[in-house]
Protein backbone atom coordinates (compact mmCIF):
# COMPACT_ATOMS: atom_id res chain seq x y z
CA UNK A 1 0.00 0.00 0.00
CA UNK A 2 1.42 3.79 -0.96
CA UNK A 3 0.53 7.22 -0.21
CA UNK A 4 -1.02 9.00 -3.85
CA UNK A 5 -0.60 13.03 -2.81
CA UNK A 6 -2.91 13.95 -6.07
CA UNK A 7 -3.38 17.61 -7.03
CA UNK A 8 -6.53 18.95 -8.62
CA UNK A 9 -7.84 15.42 -7.96
CA UNK A 10 -11.64 16.92 -8.28
CA UNK A 11 -11.40 17.75 -12.11
CA UNK A 12 -12.44 15.33 -15.07
CA UNK A 13 -9.27 13.33 -15.20
CA UNK A 14 -8.30 13.74 -11.71
CA UNK A 15 -11.57 12.51 -10.08
CA UNK A 16 -11.35 8.97 -12.75
CA UNK A 17 -7.91 8.54 -11.92
CA UNK A 18 -9.20 8.52 -7.40
CA UNK A 19 -12.33 6.70 -8.42
CA UNK A 20 -10.09 4.00 -9.92
CA UNK A 21 -6.75 4.09 -7.12
CA UNK A 22 -9.65 3.87 -4.62
CA UNK A 23 -11.90 0.91 -6.40
CA UNK A 24 -8.89 -1.01 -7.62
CA UNK A 25 -6.44 -0.76 -5.61
CA UNK A 26 -5.28 -0.68 -1.83
CA UNK A 27 -3.72 2.64 -1.88
CA UNK A 28 -4.29 5.44 0.34
CA UNK A 29 -4.80 8.97 -1.14
CA UNK A 30 -5.12 12.92 -0.77
CA UNK A 31 -6.54 14.54 -2.92
CA UNK A 32 -5.76 19.04 -2.83
CA UNK A 33 -8.07 20.96 -4.92
CA UNK A 34 -9.18 24.66 -5.36
CA UNK A 35 -12.25 23.78 -6.83
CA UNK A 36 -12.47 26.03 -9.05
CA UNK A 37 -15.83 26.02 -11.45
CA UNK A 38 -13.97 23.29 -13.61
CA UNK A 39 -14.78 20.59 -10.53
CA UNK A 40 -18.15 18.98 -9.67
CA UNK A 41 -17.70 17.46 -6.27
CA UNK A 42 -20.67 14.75 -7.31
CA UNK A 43 -17.26 13.25 -9.31
CA UNK A 44 -16.30 11.81 -6.29
CA UNK A 45 -19.27 10.94 -4.36
CA UNK A 46 -18.95 7.02 -5.04
CA UNK A 47 -15.46 7.00 -3.10
CA UNK A 48 -15.54 9.95 -0.69
CA UNK A 49 -16.78 7.89 2.85
CA UNK A 50 -14.29 5.67 1.77
CA UNK A 51 -11.24 5.51 4.53
CA UNK A 52 -8.42 5.43 2.25
CA UNK A 53 -9.53 8.96 1.12
CA UNK A 54 -9.05 12.67 2.01
CA UNK A 55 -10.05 15.56 0.63
CA UNK A 56 -8.31 18.73 1.25
CA UNK A 57 -9.97 21.98 -0.14
CA UNK A 58 -6.46 24.08 -0.98
CA UNK A 59 -4.82 25.91 -3.79
CA UNK A 60 -1.48 24.69 -5.02
CA UNK A 61 -0.30 28.46 -4.69
CA UNK A 62 -0.41 27.85 -0.94
CA UNK A 63 3.14 26.80 -0.09
CA UNK A 64 2.81 26.83 3.56
CA UNK A 65 -0.38 24.27 2.92
CA UNK A 66 1.64 22.47 0.36
CA UNK A 67 4.33 21.79 3.14
CA UNK A 68 2.30 20.62 5.78
CA UNK A 69 0.45 18.39 3.48
CA UNK A 70 3.51 16.66 2.51
CA UNK A 71 5.18 16.44 6.46
CA UNK A 72 1.87 15.03 7.63
CA UNK A 73 0.64 12.92 4.94
CA UNK A 74 4.42 11.24 3.97
CA UNK A 75 3.53 11.00 -0.02
CA UNK A 76 5.30 7.56 -2.02
CA UNK A 77 3.48 9.63 -5.27
CA UNK A 78 2.99 13.13 -6.41
CA UNK A 79 0.35 13.04 -9.31
CA UNK A 80 0.53 16.75 -10.57
CA UNK A 81 -2.83 17.04 -12.57
CA UNK A 82 -4.34 21.03 -10.74
CA UNK A 83 -4.40 23.02 -14.25
CA UNK A 84 -5.93 25.49 -15.64
CA UNK A 85 -7.24 23.80 -18.65
CA UNK A 86 -9.40 25.24 -20.93
CA UNK A 87 -7.60 26.44 -24.31
CA UNK A 88 -10.62 29.36 -25.19
CA UNK A 89 -10.29 30.96 -21.31
CA UNK A 90 -6.54 30.64 -21.50
CA UNK A 91 -7.05 33.19 -24.67
CA UNK A 92 -9.48 35.67 -22.76
CA UNK A 93 -7.52 35.22 -19.38
CA UNK A 94 -4.13 33.99 -19.36
CA UNK A 95 -2.86 35.08 -16.12
CA UNK A 96 -4.82 32.41 -14.47
CA UNK A 97 -3.00 30.07 -16.96
CA UNK A 98 0.59 31.51 -15.52
CA UNK A 99 -0.39 31.36 -11.95
CA UNK A 100 -1.47 27.71 -11.60
CA UNK A 101 0.22 26.03 -14.11
CA UNK A 102 3.46 27.40 -13.84
CA UNK A 103 4.06 29.23 -10.72
CA UNK A 104 1.53 26.20 -9.09
CA UNK A 105 4.10 23.53 -10.95
CA UNK A 106 7.56 25.28 -9.21
CA UNK A 107 5.53 25.48 -6.16
CA UNK A 108 5.06 22.01 -6.00
CA UNK A 109 8.63 20.85 -7.44
CA UNK A 110 10.48 22.75 -4.71
CA UNK A 111 8.60 21.36 -1.69
CA UNK A 112 8.63 17.96 -3.08
CA UNK A 113 12.28 18.70 -3.47
CA UNK A 114 12.60 19.85 0.00
CA UNK A 115 10.60 16.75 1.47
CA UNK A 116 12.45 14.22 -0.97
CA UNK A 117 16.00 15.35 0.23
CA UNK A 118 14.94 14.44 3.82
CA UNK A 119 13.50 11.03 2.99
CA UNK A 120 15.65 7.88 4.22
CA UNK A 121 17.06 6.51 1.54
CA UNK A 122 14.24 3.29 0.92
CA UNK A 123 11.65 5.88 0.53
CA UNK A 124 13.82 8.16 -1.89
CA UNK A 125 14.07 5.21 -4.26
CA UNK A 126 10.15 4.90 -4.08
CA UNK A 127 9.09 8.35 -4.62
CA UNK A 128 8.18 9.90 -7.88
CA UNK A 129 6.63 13.38 -9.30
CA UNK A 130 4.69 12.66 -12.05
CA UNK A 131 3.39 15.37 -14.12
CA UNK A 132 -0.16 14.95 -16.45
CA UNK A 133 0.60 16.87 -19.69
CA UNK A 134 -1.35 17.58 -22.47
CA UNK A 135 0.11 16.49 -26.40
CA UNK A 136 -0.89 20.09 -27.49
CA UNK A 137 2.55 21.34 -25.93
CA UNK A 138 4.35 20.12 -29.20
CA UNK A 139 1.73 22.63 -31.67
CA UNK A 140 0.27 21.49 -34.60
CA UNK A 141 0.87 19.30 -37.22
CA UNK A 142 0.76 19.23 -40.64
CA UNK A 143 -1.52 16.31 -42.85
CA UNK A 144 0.82 13.44 -42.01
CA UNK A 145 2.90 12.39 -38.63
CA UNK A 146 2.65 11.42 -35.45
CA UNK A 147 4.08 13.32 -32.17
CA UNK A 148 6.56 10.85 -29.97
CA UNK A 149 8.44 11.65 -27.32
CA UNK A 150 11.29 13.66 -29.01
CA UNK A 151 8.49 15.62 -30.65
CA UNK A 152 10.03 19.48 -30.64
CA UNK A 153 8.19 21.88 -27.92
CA UNK A 154 6.16 24.32 -30.03
CA UNK A 155 2.96 25.61 -27.94
CA UNK A 156 0.45 27.71 -29.97
CA UNK A 157 -1.82 28.59 -26.83
CA UNK A 158 -1.27 30.20 -23.33
CA UNK A 159 -2.81 27.08 -21.93
CA UNK A 160 -0.09 25.22 -23.92
CA UNK A 161 2.75 27.42 -23.25
CA UNK A 162 1.84 27.04 -19.69
CA UNK A 163 1.88 22.93 -19.62
CA UNK A 164 4.94 23.51 -21.87
CA UNK A 165 6.39 25.62 -19.42
CA UNK A 166 5.47 23.55 -16.48
CA UNK A 167 7.12 20.51 -18.41
CA UNK A 168 10.32 22.00 -18.73
CA UNK A 169 10.52 22.93 -14.93
CA UNK A 170 9.52 19.10 -14.29
CA UNK A 171 12.19 18.11 -16.11
CA UNK A 172 14.81 20.52 -14.73
CA UNK A 173 14.11 19.49 -11.24
CA UNK A 174 15.05 16.24 -12.37
CA UNK A 175 18.41 16.64 -14.23
CA UNK A 176 19.28 19.96 -11.89
CA UNK A 177 18.28 18.19 -8.53
CA UNK A 178 17.74 14.81 -9.28
CA UNK A 179 14.34 14.59 -8.25
CA UNK A 180 12.51 11.17 -9.60
CA UNK A 181 9.92 12.53 -11.94
CA UNK A 182 7.71 11.30 -15.41
CA UNK A 183 5.89 12.95 -17.44
CA UNK A 184 3.25 12.29 -19.70
CA UNK A 185 1.71 13.87 -22.81
CA UNK A 186 -1.59 12.68 -23.24
CA UNK A 187 -4.26 13.54 -26.61
CA UNK A 188 -7.95 14.66 -25.92
CA UNK A 189 -9.62 12.77 -23.51
CA UNK A 190 -13.45 12.27 -22.76
CA UNK A 191 -15.86 10.32 -20.62
CA UNK A 192 -18.52 11.08 -17.68
CA UNK A 193 -18.13 13.96 -15.49
CA UNK A 194 -16.37 16.40 -18.31
CA UNK A 195 -17.17 19.99 -17.17
CA UNK A 196 -19.17 21.07 -20.33
CA UNK A 197 -17.31 23.02 -22.25
CA UNK A 198 -14.99 20.91 -24.24
CA UNK A 199 -15.97 19.64 -27.38
CA UNK A 200 -17.96 16.33 -26.68
CA UNK A 201 -19.84 17.43 -23.31
CA UNK A 202 -20.57 21.01 -24.99
CA UNK A 203 -21.80 19.43 -28.02
CA UNK A 204 -23.96 16.93 -25.86
CA UNK A 205 -25.40 19.47 -23.62
CA UNK A 206 -26.31 21.48 -26.24
CA UNK A 207 -28.21 18.56 -28.50
CA UNK A 208 -29.62 17.59 -25.52
CA UNK A 209 -31.36 20.90 -24.89
CA UNK A 210 -32.19 21.65 -28.49
CA UNK A 211 -29.44 24.21 -29.22
CA UNK A 212 -26.85 25.23 -31.90
CA UNK A 213 -23.99 23.09 -32.01
CA UNK A 214 -21.34 25.60 -32.62
CA UNK A 215 -17.85 24.15 -34.54
CA UNK A 216 -15.11 26.05 -34.99
CA UNK A 217 -13.70 27.06 -38.48
CA UNK A 218 -14.46 24.31 -40.83
CA UNK A 219 -14.74 21.74 -38.58
CA UNK A 220 -11.70 20.09 -40.09
CA UNK A 221 -9.35 20.42 -37.37
CA UNK A 222 -8.11 16.90 -36.21
CA UNK A 223 -7.73 15.33 -32.39
CA UNK A 224 -6.98 11.92 -31.70
CA UNK A 225 -9.10 10.99 -29.01
CA UNK A 226 -8.77 8.48 -25.57
CA UNK A 227 -11.31 7.35 -23.20
CA UNK A 228 -10.51 9.00 -20.06
CA UNK A 229 -10.11 4.98 -17.85
CA UNK A 230 -7.79 4.39 -20.68
CA UNK A 231 -5.71 7.29 -19.49
CA UNK A 232 -5.93 6.73 -15.98
CA UNK A 233 -4.56 3.41 -16.47
CA UNK A 234 -1.85 4.61 -18.83
CA UNK A 235 -0.84 7.08 -15.71
CA UNK A 236 -0.78 4.43 -12.91
CA UNK A 237 1.47 2.19 -15.48
CA UNK A 238 3.79 5.44 -16.18
CA UNK A 239 3.92 6.51 -12.50
CA UNK A 240 4.81 2.95 -11.21
CA UNK A 241 6.86 1.43 -14.07
CA UNK A 242 7.56 4.50 -16.09
CA UNK A 243 11.68 4.97 -16.50
CA UNK A 244 12.75 8.21 -13.85
CA UNK A 245 13.22 11.33 -16.11
CA UNK A 246 11.27 10.11 -19.24
CA UNK A 247 8.23 11.39 -20.37
CA UNK A 248 5.43 9.06 -22.35
CA UNK A 249 3.08 9.75 -25.18
CA UNK A 250 -0.70 8.73 -24.43
CA UNK A 251 -3.32 8.91 -27.00
CA UNK A 252 -6.17 6.52 -28.34
CA UNK A 253 -5.12 6.19 -32.00
CA UNK A 254 -8.49 7.95 -33.29
CA UNK A 255 -7.59 10.70 -35.23
CA UNK A 256 -11.11 12.49 -35.86
CA UNK A 257 -11.51 16.20 -37.11
CA UNK A 258 -13.91 17.89 -35.04
CA UNK A 259 -16.92 18.02 -37.96
CA UNK A 260 -16.77 13.83 -37.25
CA UNK A 261 -16.86 14.10 -33.79
CA UNK A 262 -20.09 16.09 -33.33
CA UNK A 263 -21.44 13.49 -36.35
CA UNK A 264 -20.92 10.60 -34.26
CA UNK A 265 -22.56 11.98 -31.32
CA UNK A 266 -25.37 12.95 -32.98
CA UNK A 267 -25.74 9.81 -34.75
CA UNK A 268 -25.44 7.97 -31.57
CA UNK A 269 -27.98 10.73 -30.42
CA UNK A 270 -30.86 9.94 -33.38
CA UNK A 271 -30.25 5.72 -32.54
CA UNK A 272 -30.97 6.00 -28.43
CA UNK A 273 -32.64 9.41 -28.17
CA UNK A 274 -34.62 10.74 -31.46
CA UNK A 275 -35.88 14.23 -31.64
CA UNK A 276 -39.33 14.54 -31.16
CA UNK A 277 -40.84 13.60 -35.17
CA UNK A 278 -42.88 16.97 -34.46
CA UNK A 279 -40.01 19.06 -34.36
CA UNK A 280 -39.13 17.88 -38.07
CA UNK A 281 -35.30 18.13 -37.43
CA UNK A 282 -32.42 15.92 -36.47
CA UNK A 283 -29.72 16.46 -34.03
CA UNK A 284 -27.24 17.30 -37.48
CA UNK A 285 -29.05 19.93 -38.24
CA UNK A 286 -28.33 21.83 -34.83
CA UNK A 287 -24.56 21.96 -36.19
CA UNK A 288 -23.61 25.11 -36.83
CA UNK A 289 -20.21 26.74 -38.31
CA UNK A 290 -18.62 29.61 -35.81
CA UNK A 291 -15.43 31.92 -36.66
CA UNK A 292 -12.67 29.68 -36.06
CA UNK A 293 -10.25 30.03 -32.43
CA UNK A 294 -7.11 32.68 -33.04
CA UNK A 295 -4.01 29.83 -33.88
CA UNK A 296 -6.69 27.02 -33.43
CA UNK A 297 -3.73 23.78 -34.05
CA UNK A 298 -5.04 21.66 -37.39
CA UNK A 299 -4.08 18.05 -36.31
CA UNK A 300 -2.64 16.76 -33.66
CA UNK A 301 -1.84 12.48 -33.38
CA UNK A 302 0.02 10.37 -31.06
CA UNK A 303 3.02 7.91 -31.80
CA UNK A 304 2.45 5.17 -28.36
CA UNK A 305 4.75 3.14 -29.40
CA UNK A 306 6.93 3.39 -26.12
CA UNK A 307 4.54 3.24 -23.84
CA UNK A 308 2.65 -0.31 -25.49
CA UNK A 309 6.43 -1.53 -25.71
CA UNK A 310 7.69 -0.55 -22.52
CA UNK A 311 4.75 -0.61 -19.99
CA UNK A 312 2.36 -3.27 -22.16
CA UNK A 313 -0.39 -0.37 -22.29
CA UNK A 314 -3.02 -0.28 -24.62
CA UNK A 315 -6.49 1.15 -25.18
CA UNK A 316 -9.62 -0.53 -23.97
CA UNK A 317 -12.26 1.16 -25.70
CA UNK A 318 -12.21 2.04 -29.16
CA UNK A 319 -13.51 5.52 -30.06
CA UNK A 320 -17.04 3.82 -30.64
CA UNK A 321 -17.20 1.87 -27.61
CA UNK A 322 -15.68 4.83 -25.25
CA UNK A 323 -18.01 7.42 -26.95
CA UNK A 324 -21.15 5.64 -26.69
CA UNK A 325 -20.55 4.87 -23.16
CA UNK A 326 -19.74 8.42 -22.79
CA UNK A 327 -23.33 9.66 -24.76
CA UNK A 328 -25.60 7.17 -22.59
CA UNK A 329 -23.64 8.39 -19.05
CA UNK A 330 -24.47 12.23 -20.06
CA UNK A 331 -27.87 11.30 -20.97
CA UNK A 332 -28.68 9.23 -17.53
CA UNK A 333 -27.03 12.24 -15.60
CA UNK A 334 -29.33 15.13 -17.26
CA UNK A 335 -29.46 16.26 -13.67
CA UNK A 336 -25.92 16.61 -13.39
CA UNK A 337 -25.60 18.82 -16.94
CA UNK A 338 -28.75 21.07 -15.52
CA UNK A 339 -27.14 21.56 -11.88
CA UNK A 340 -23.73 22.43 -13.29
CA UNK A 341 -25.22 25.11 -15.72
CA UNK A 342 -27.39 26.35 -13.10
CA UNK A 343 -24.09 27.00 -10.56
CA UNK A 344 -21.76 27.81 -13.53
CA UNK A 345 -20.77 31.38 -14.35
CA UNK A 346 -18.65 29.83 -17.45
CA UNK A 347 -21.61 28.79 -19.36
P1 LIG B 1 -10.11 19.98 -15.21
O1 LIG B 1 -10.15 21.42 -15.57
O2 LIG B 1 -11.34 19.15 -15.31
O3 LIG B 1 -9.55 19.79 -13.72
C1 LIG B 1 -8.54 20.59 -13.18
C2 LIG B 1 -8.69 20.54 -11.67
O4 LIG B 1 -7.63 21.34 -11.11
C3 LIG B 1 -10.01 21.14 -11.15
O5 LIG B 1 -10.61 20.26 -10.23
C4 LIG B 1 -9.59 22.44 -10.49
O6 LIG B 1 -10.41 22.79 -9.39
C5 LIG B 1 -8.17 22.10 -10.05
N1 LIG B 1 -7.35 23.32 -9.88
C6 LIG B 1 -7.23 24.36 -10.76
N2 LIG B 1 -6.39 25.29 -10.24
C7 LIG B 1 -5.97 24.82 -9.03
C8 LIG B 1 -5.11 25.32 -8.02
N3 LIG B 1 -4.50 26.51 -8.17
N4 LIG B 1 -4.91 24.59 -6.90
C9 LIG B 1 -5.53 23.39 -6.75
N5 LIG B 1 -6.37 22.87 -7.67
C10 LIG B 1 -6.59 23.57 -8.80
O7 LIG B 1 -8.95 19.39 -16.13
P2 LIG B 1 -8.74 17.90 -16.66
O8 LIG B 1 -9.30 17.82 -18.02
O9 LIG B 1 -9.14 16.93 -15.62
O10 LIG B 1 -7.15 17.92 -16.82
C11 LIG B 1 -6.32 17.53 -15.72
C12 LIG B 1 -4.87 17.65 -16.14
O11 LIG B 1 -4.64 16.84 -17.30
C13 LIG B 1 -4.46 19.07 -16.53
O12 LIG B 1 -3.17 19.29 -16.04
C14 LIG B 1 -4.47 19.05 -18.06
O13 LIG B 1 -3.52 19.96 -18.57
C15 LIG B 1 -4.07 17.62 -18.33
N6 LIG B 1 -4.58 17.06 -19.60
C16 LIG B 1 -5.91 17.13 -19.92
C17 LIG B 1 -6.36 16.55 -21.10
C18 LIG B 1 -7.83 16.57 -21.48
O14 LIG B 1 -8.17 16.17 -22.60
N7 LIG B 1 -8.74 16.97 -20.60
C19 LIG B 1 -5.45 15.92 -21.96
C20 LIG B 1 -4.11 15.87 -21.59
C21 LIG B 1 -3.68 16.43 -20.41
Amino acid sequence: MSRFLVTGGSGFIGSAFIRFLINSTNHQVINIDKLTYASTSESLEVISGNPRYEFIHGDILDERLLEKLFNDFQPNYVVHLAAESHVDHSIRNPINFIHTNIIGTYNLLEISKKYWFALNSKDRQQFKFHHISTDEVFGSLPETGLFNEDSPYDPSSPYSASKAGSDHLVRSWNRTYGLPIVISNCSNNYGPYQFPEKLIPLTLMNALEGKPIEIYGNGKNIRDWLFVEDHVRAMYAVLLNGKNGSSYSIGGNSQKTNLEVVGEICDILENILPRDPQLKSRYHDLITFVKDRPGHDLRYAIDTGKIRNNLQWQPKETFQSGLRKTVEWYIDNKAWLKNIKQSSKEL
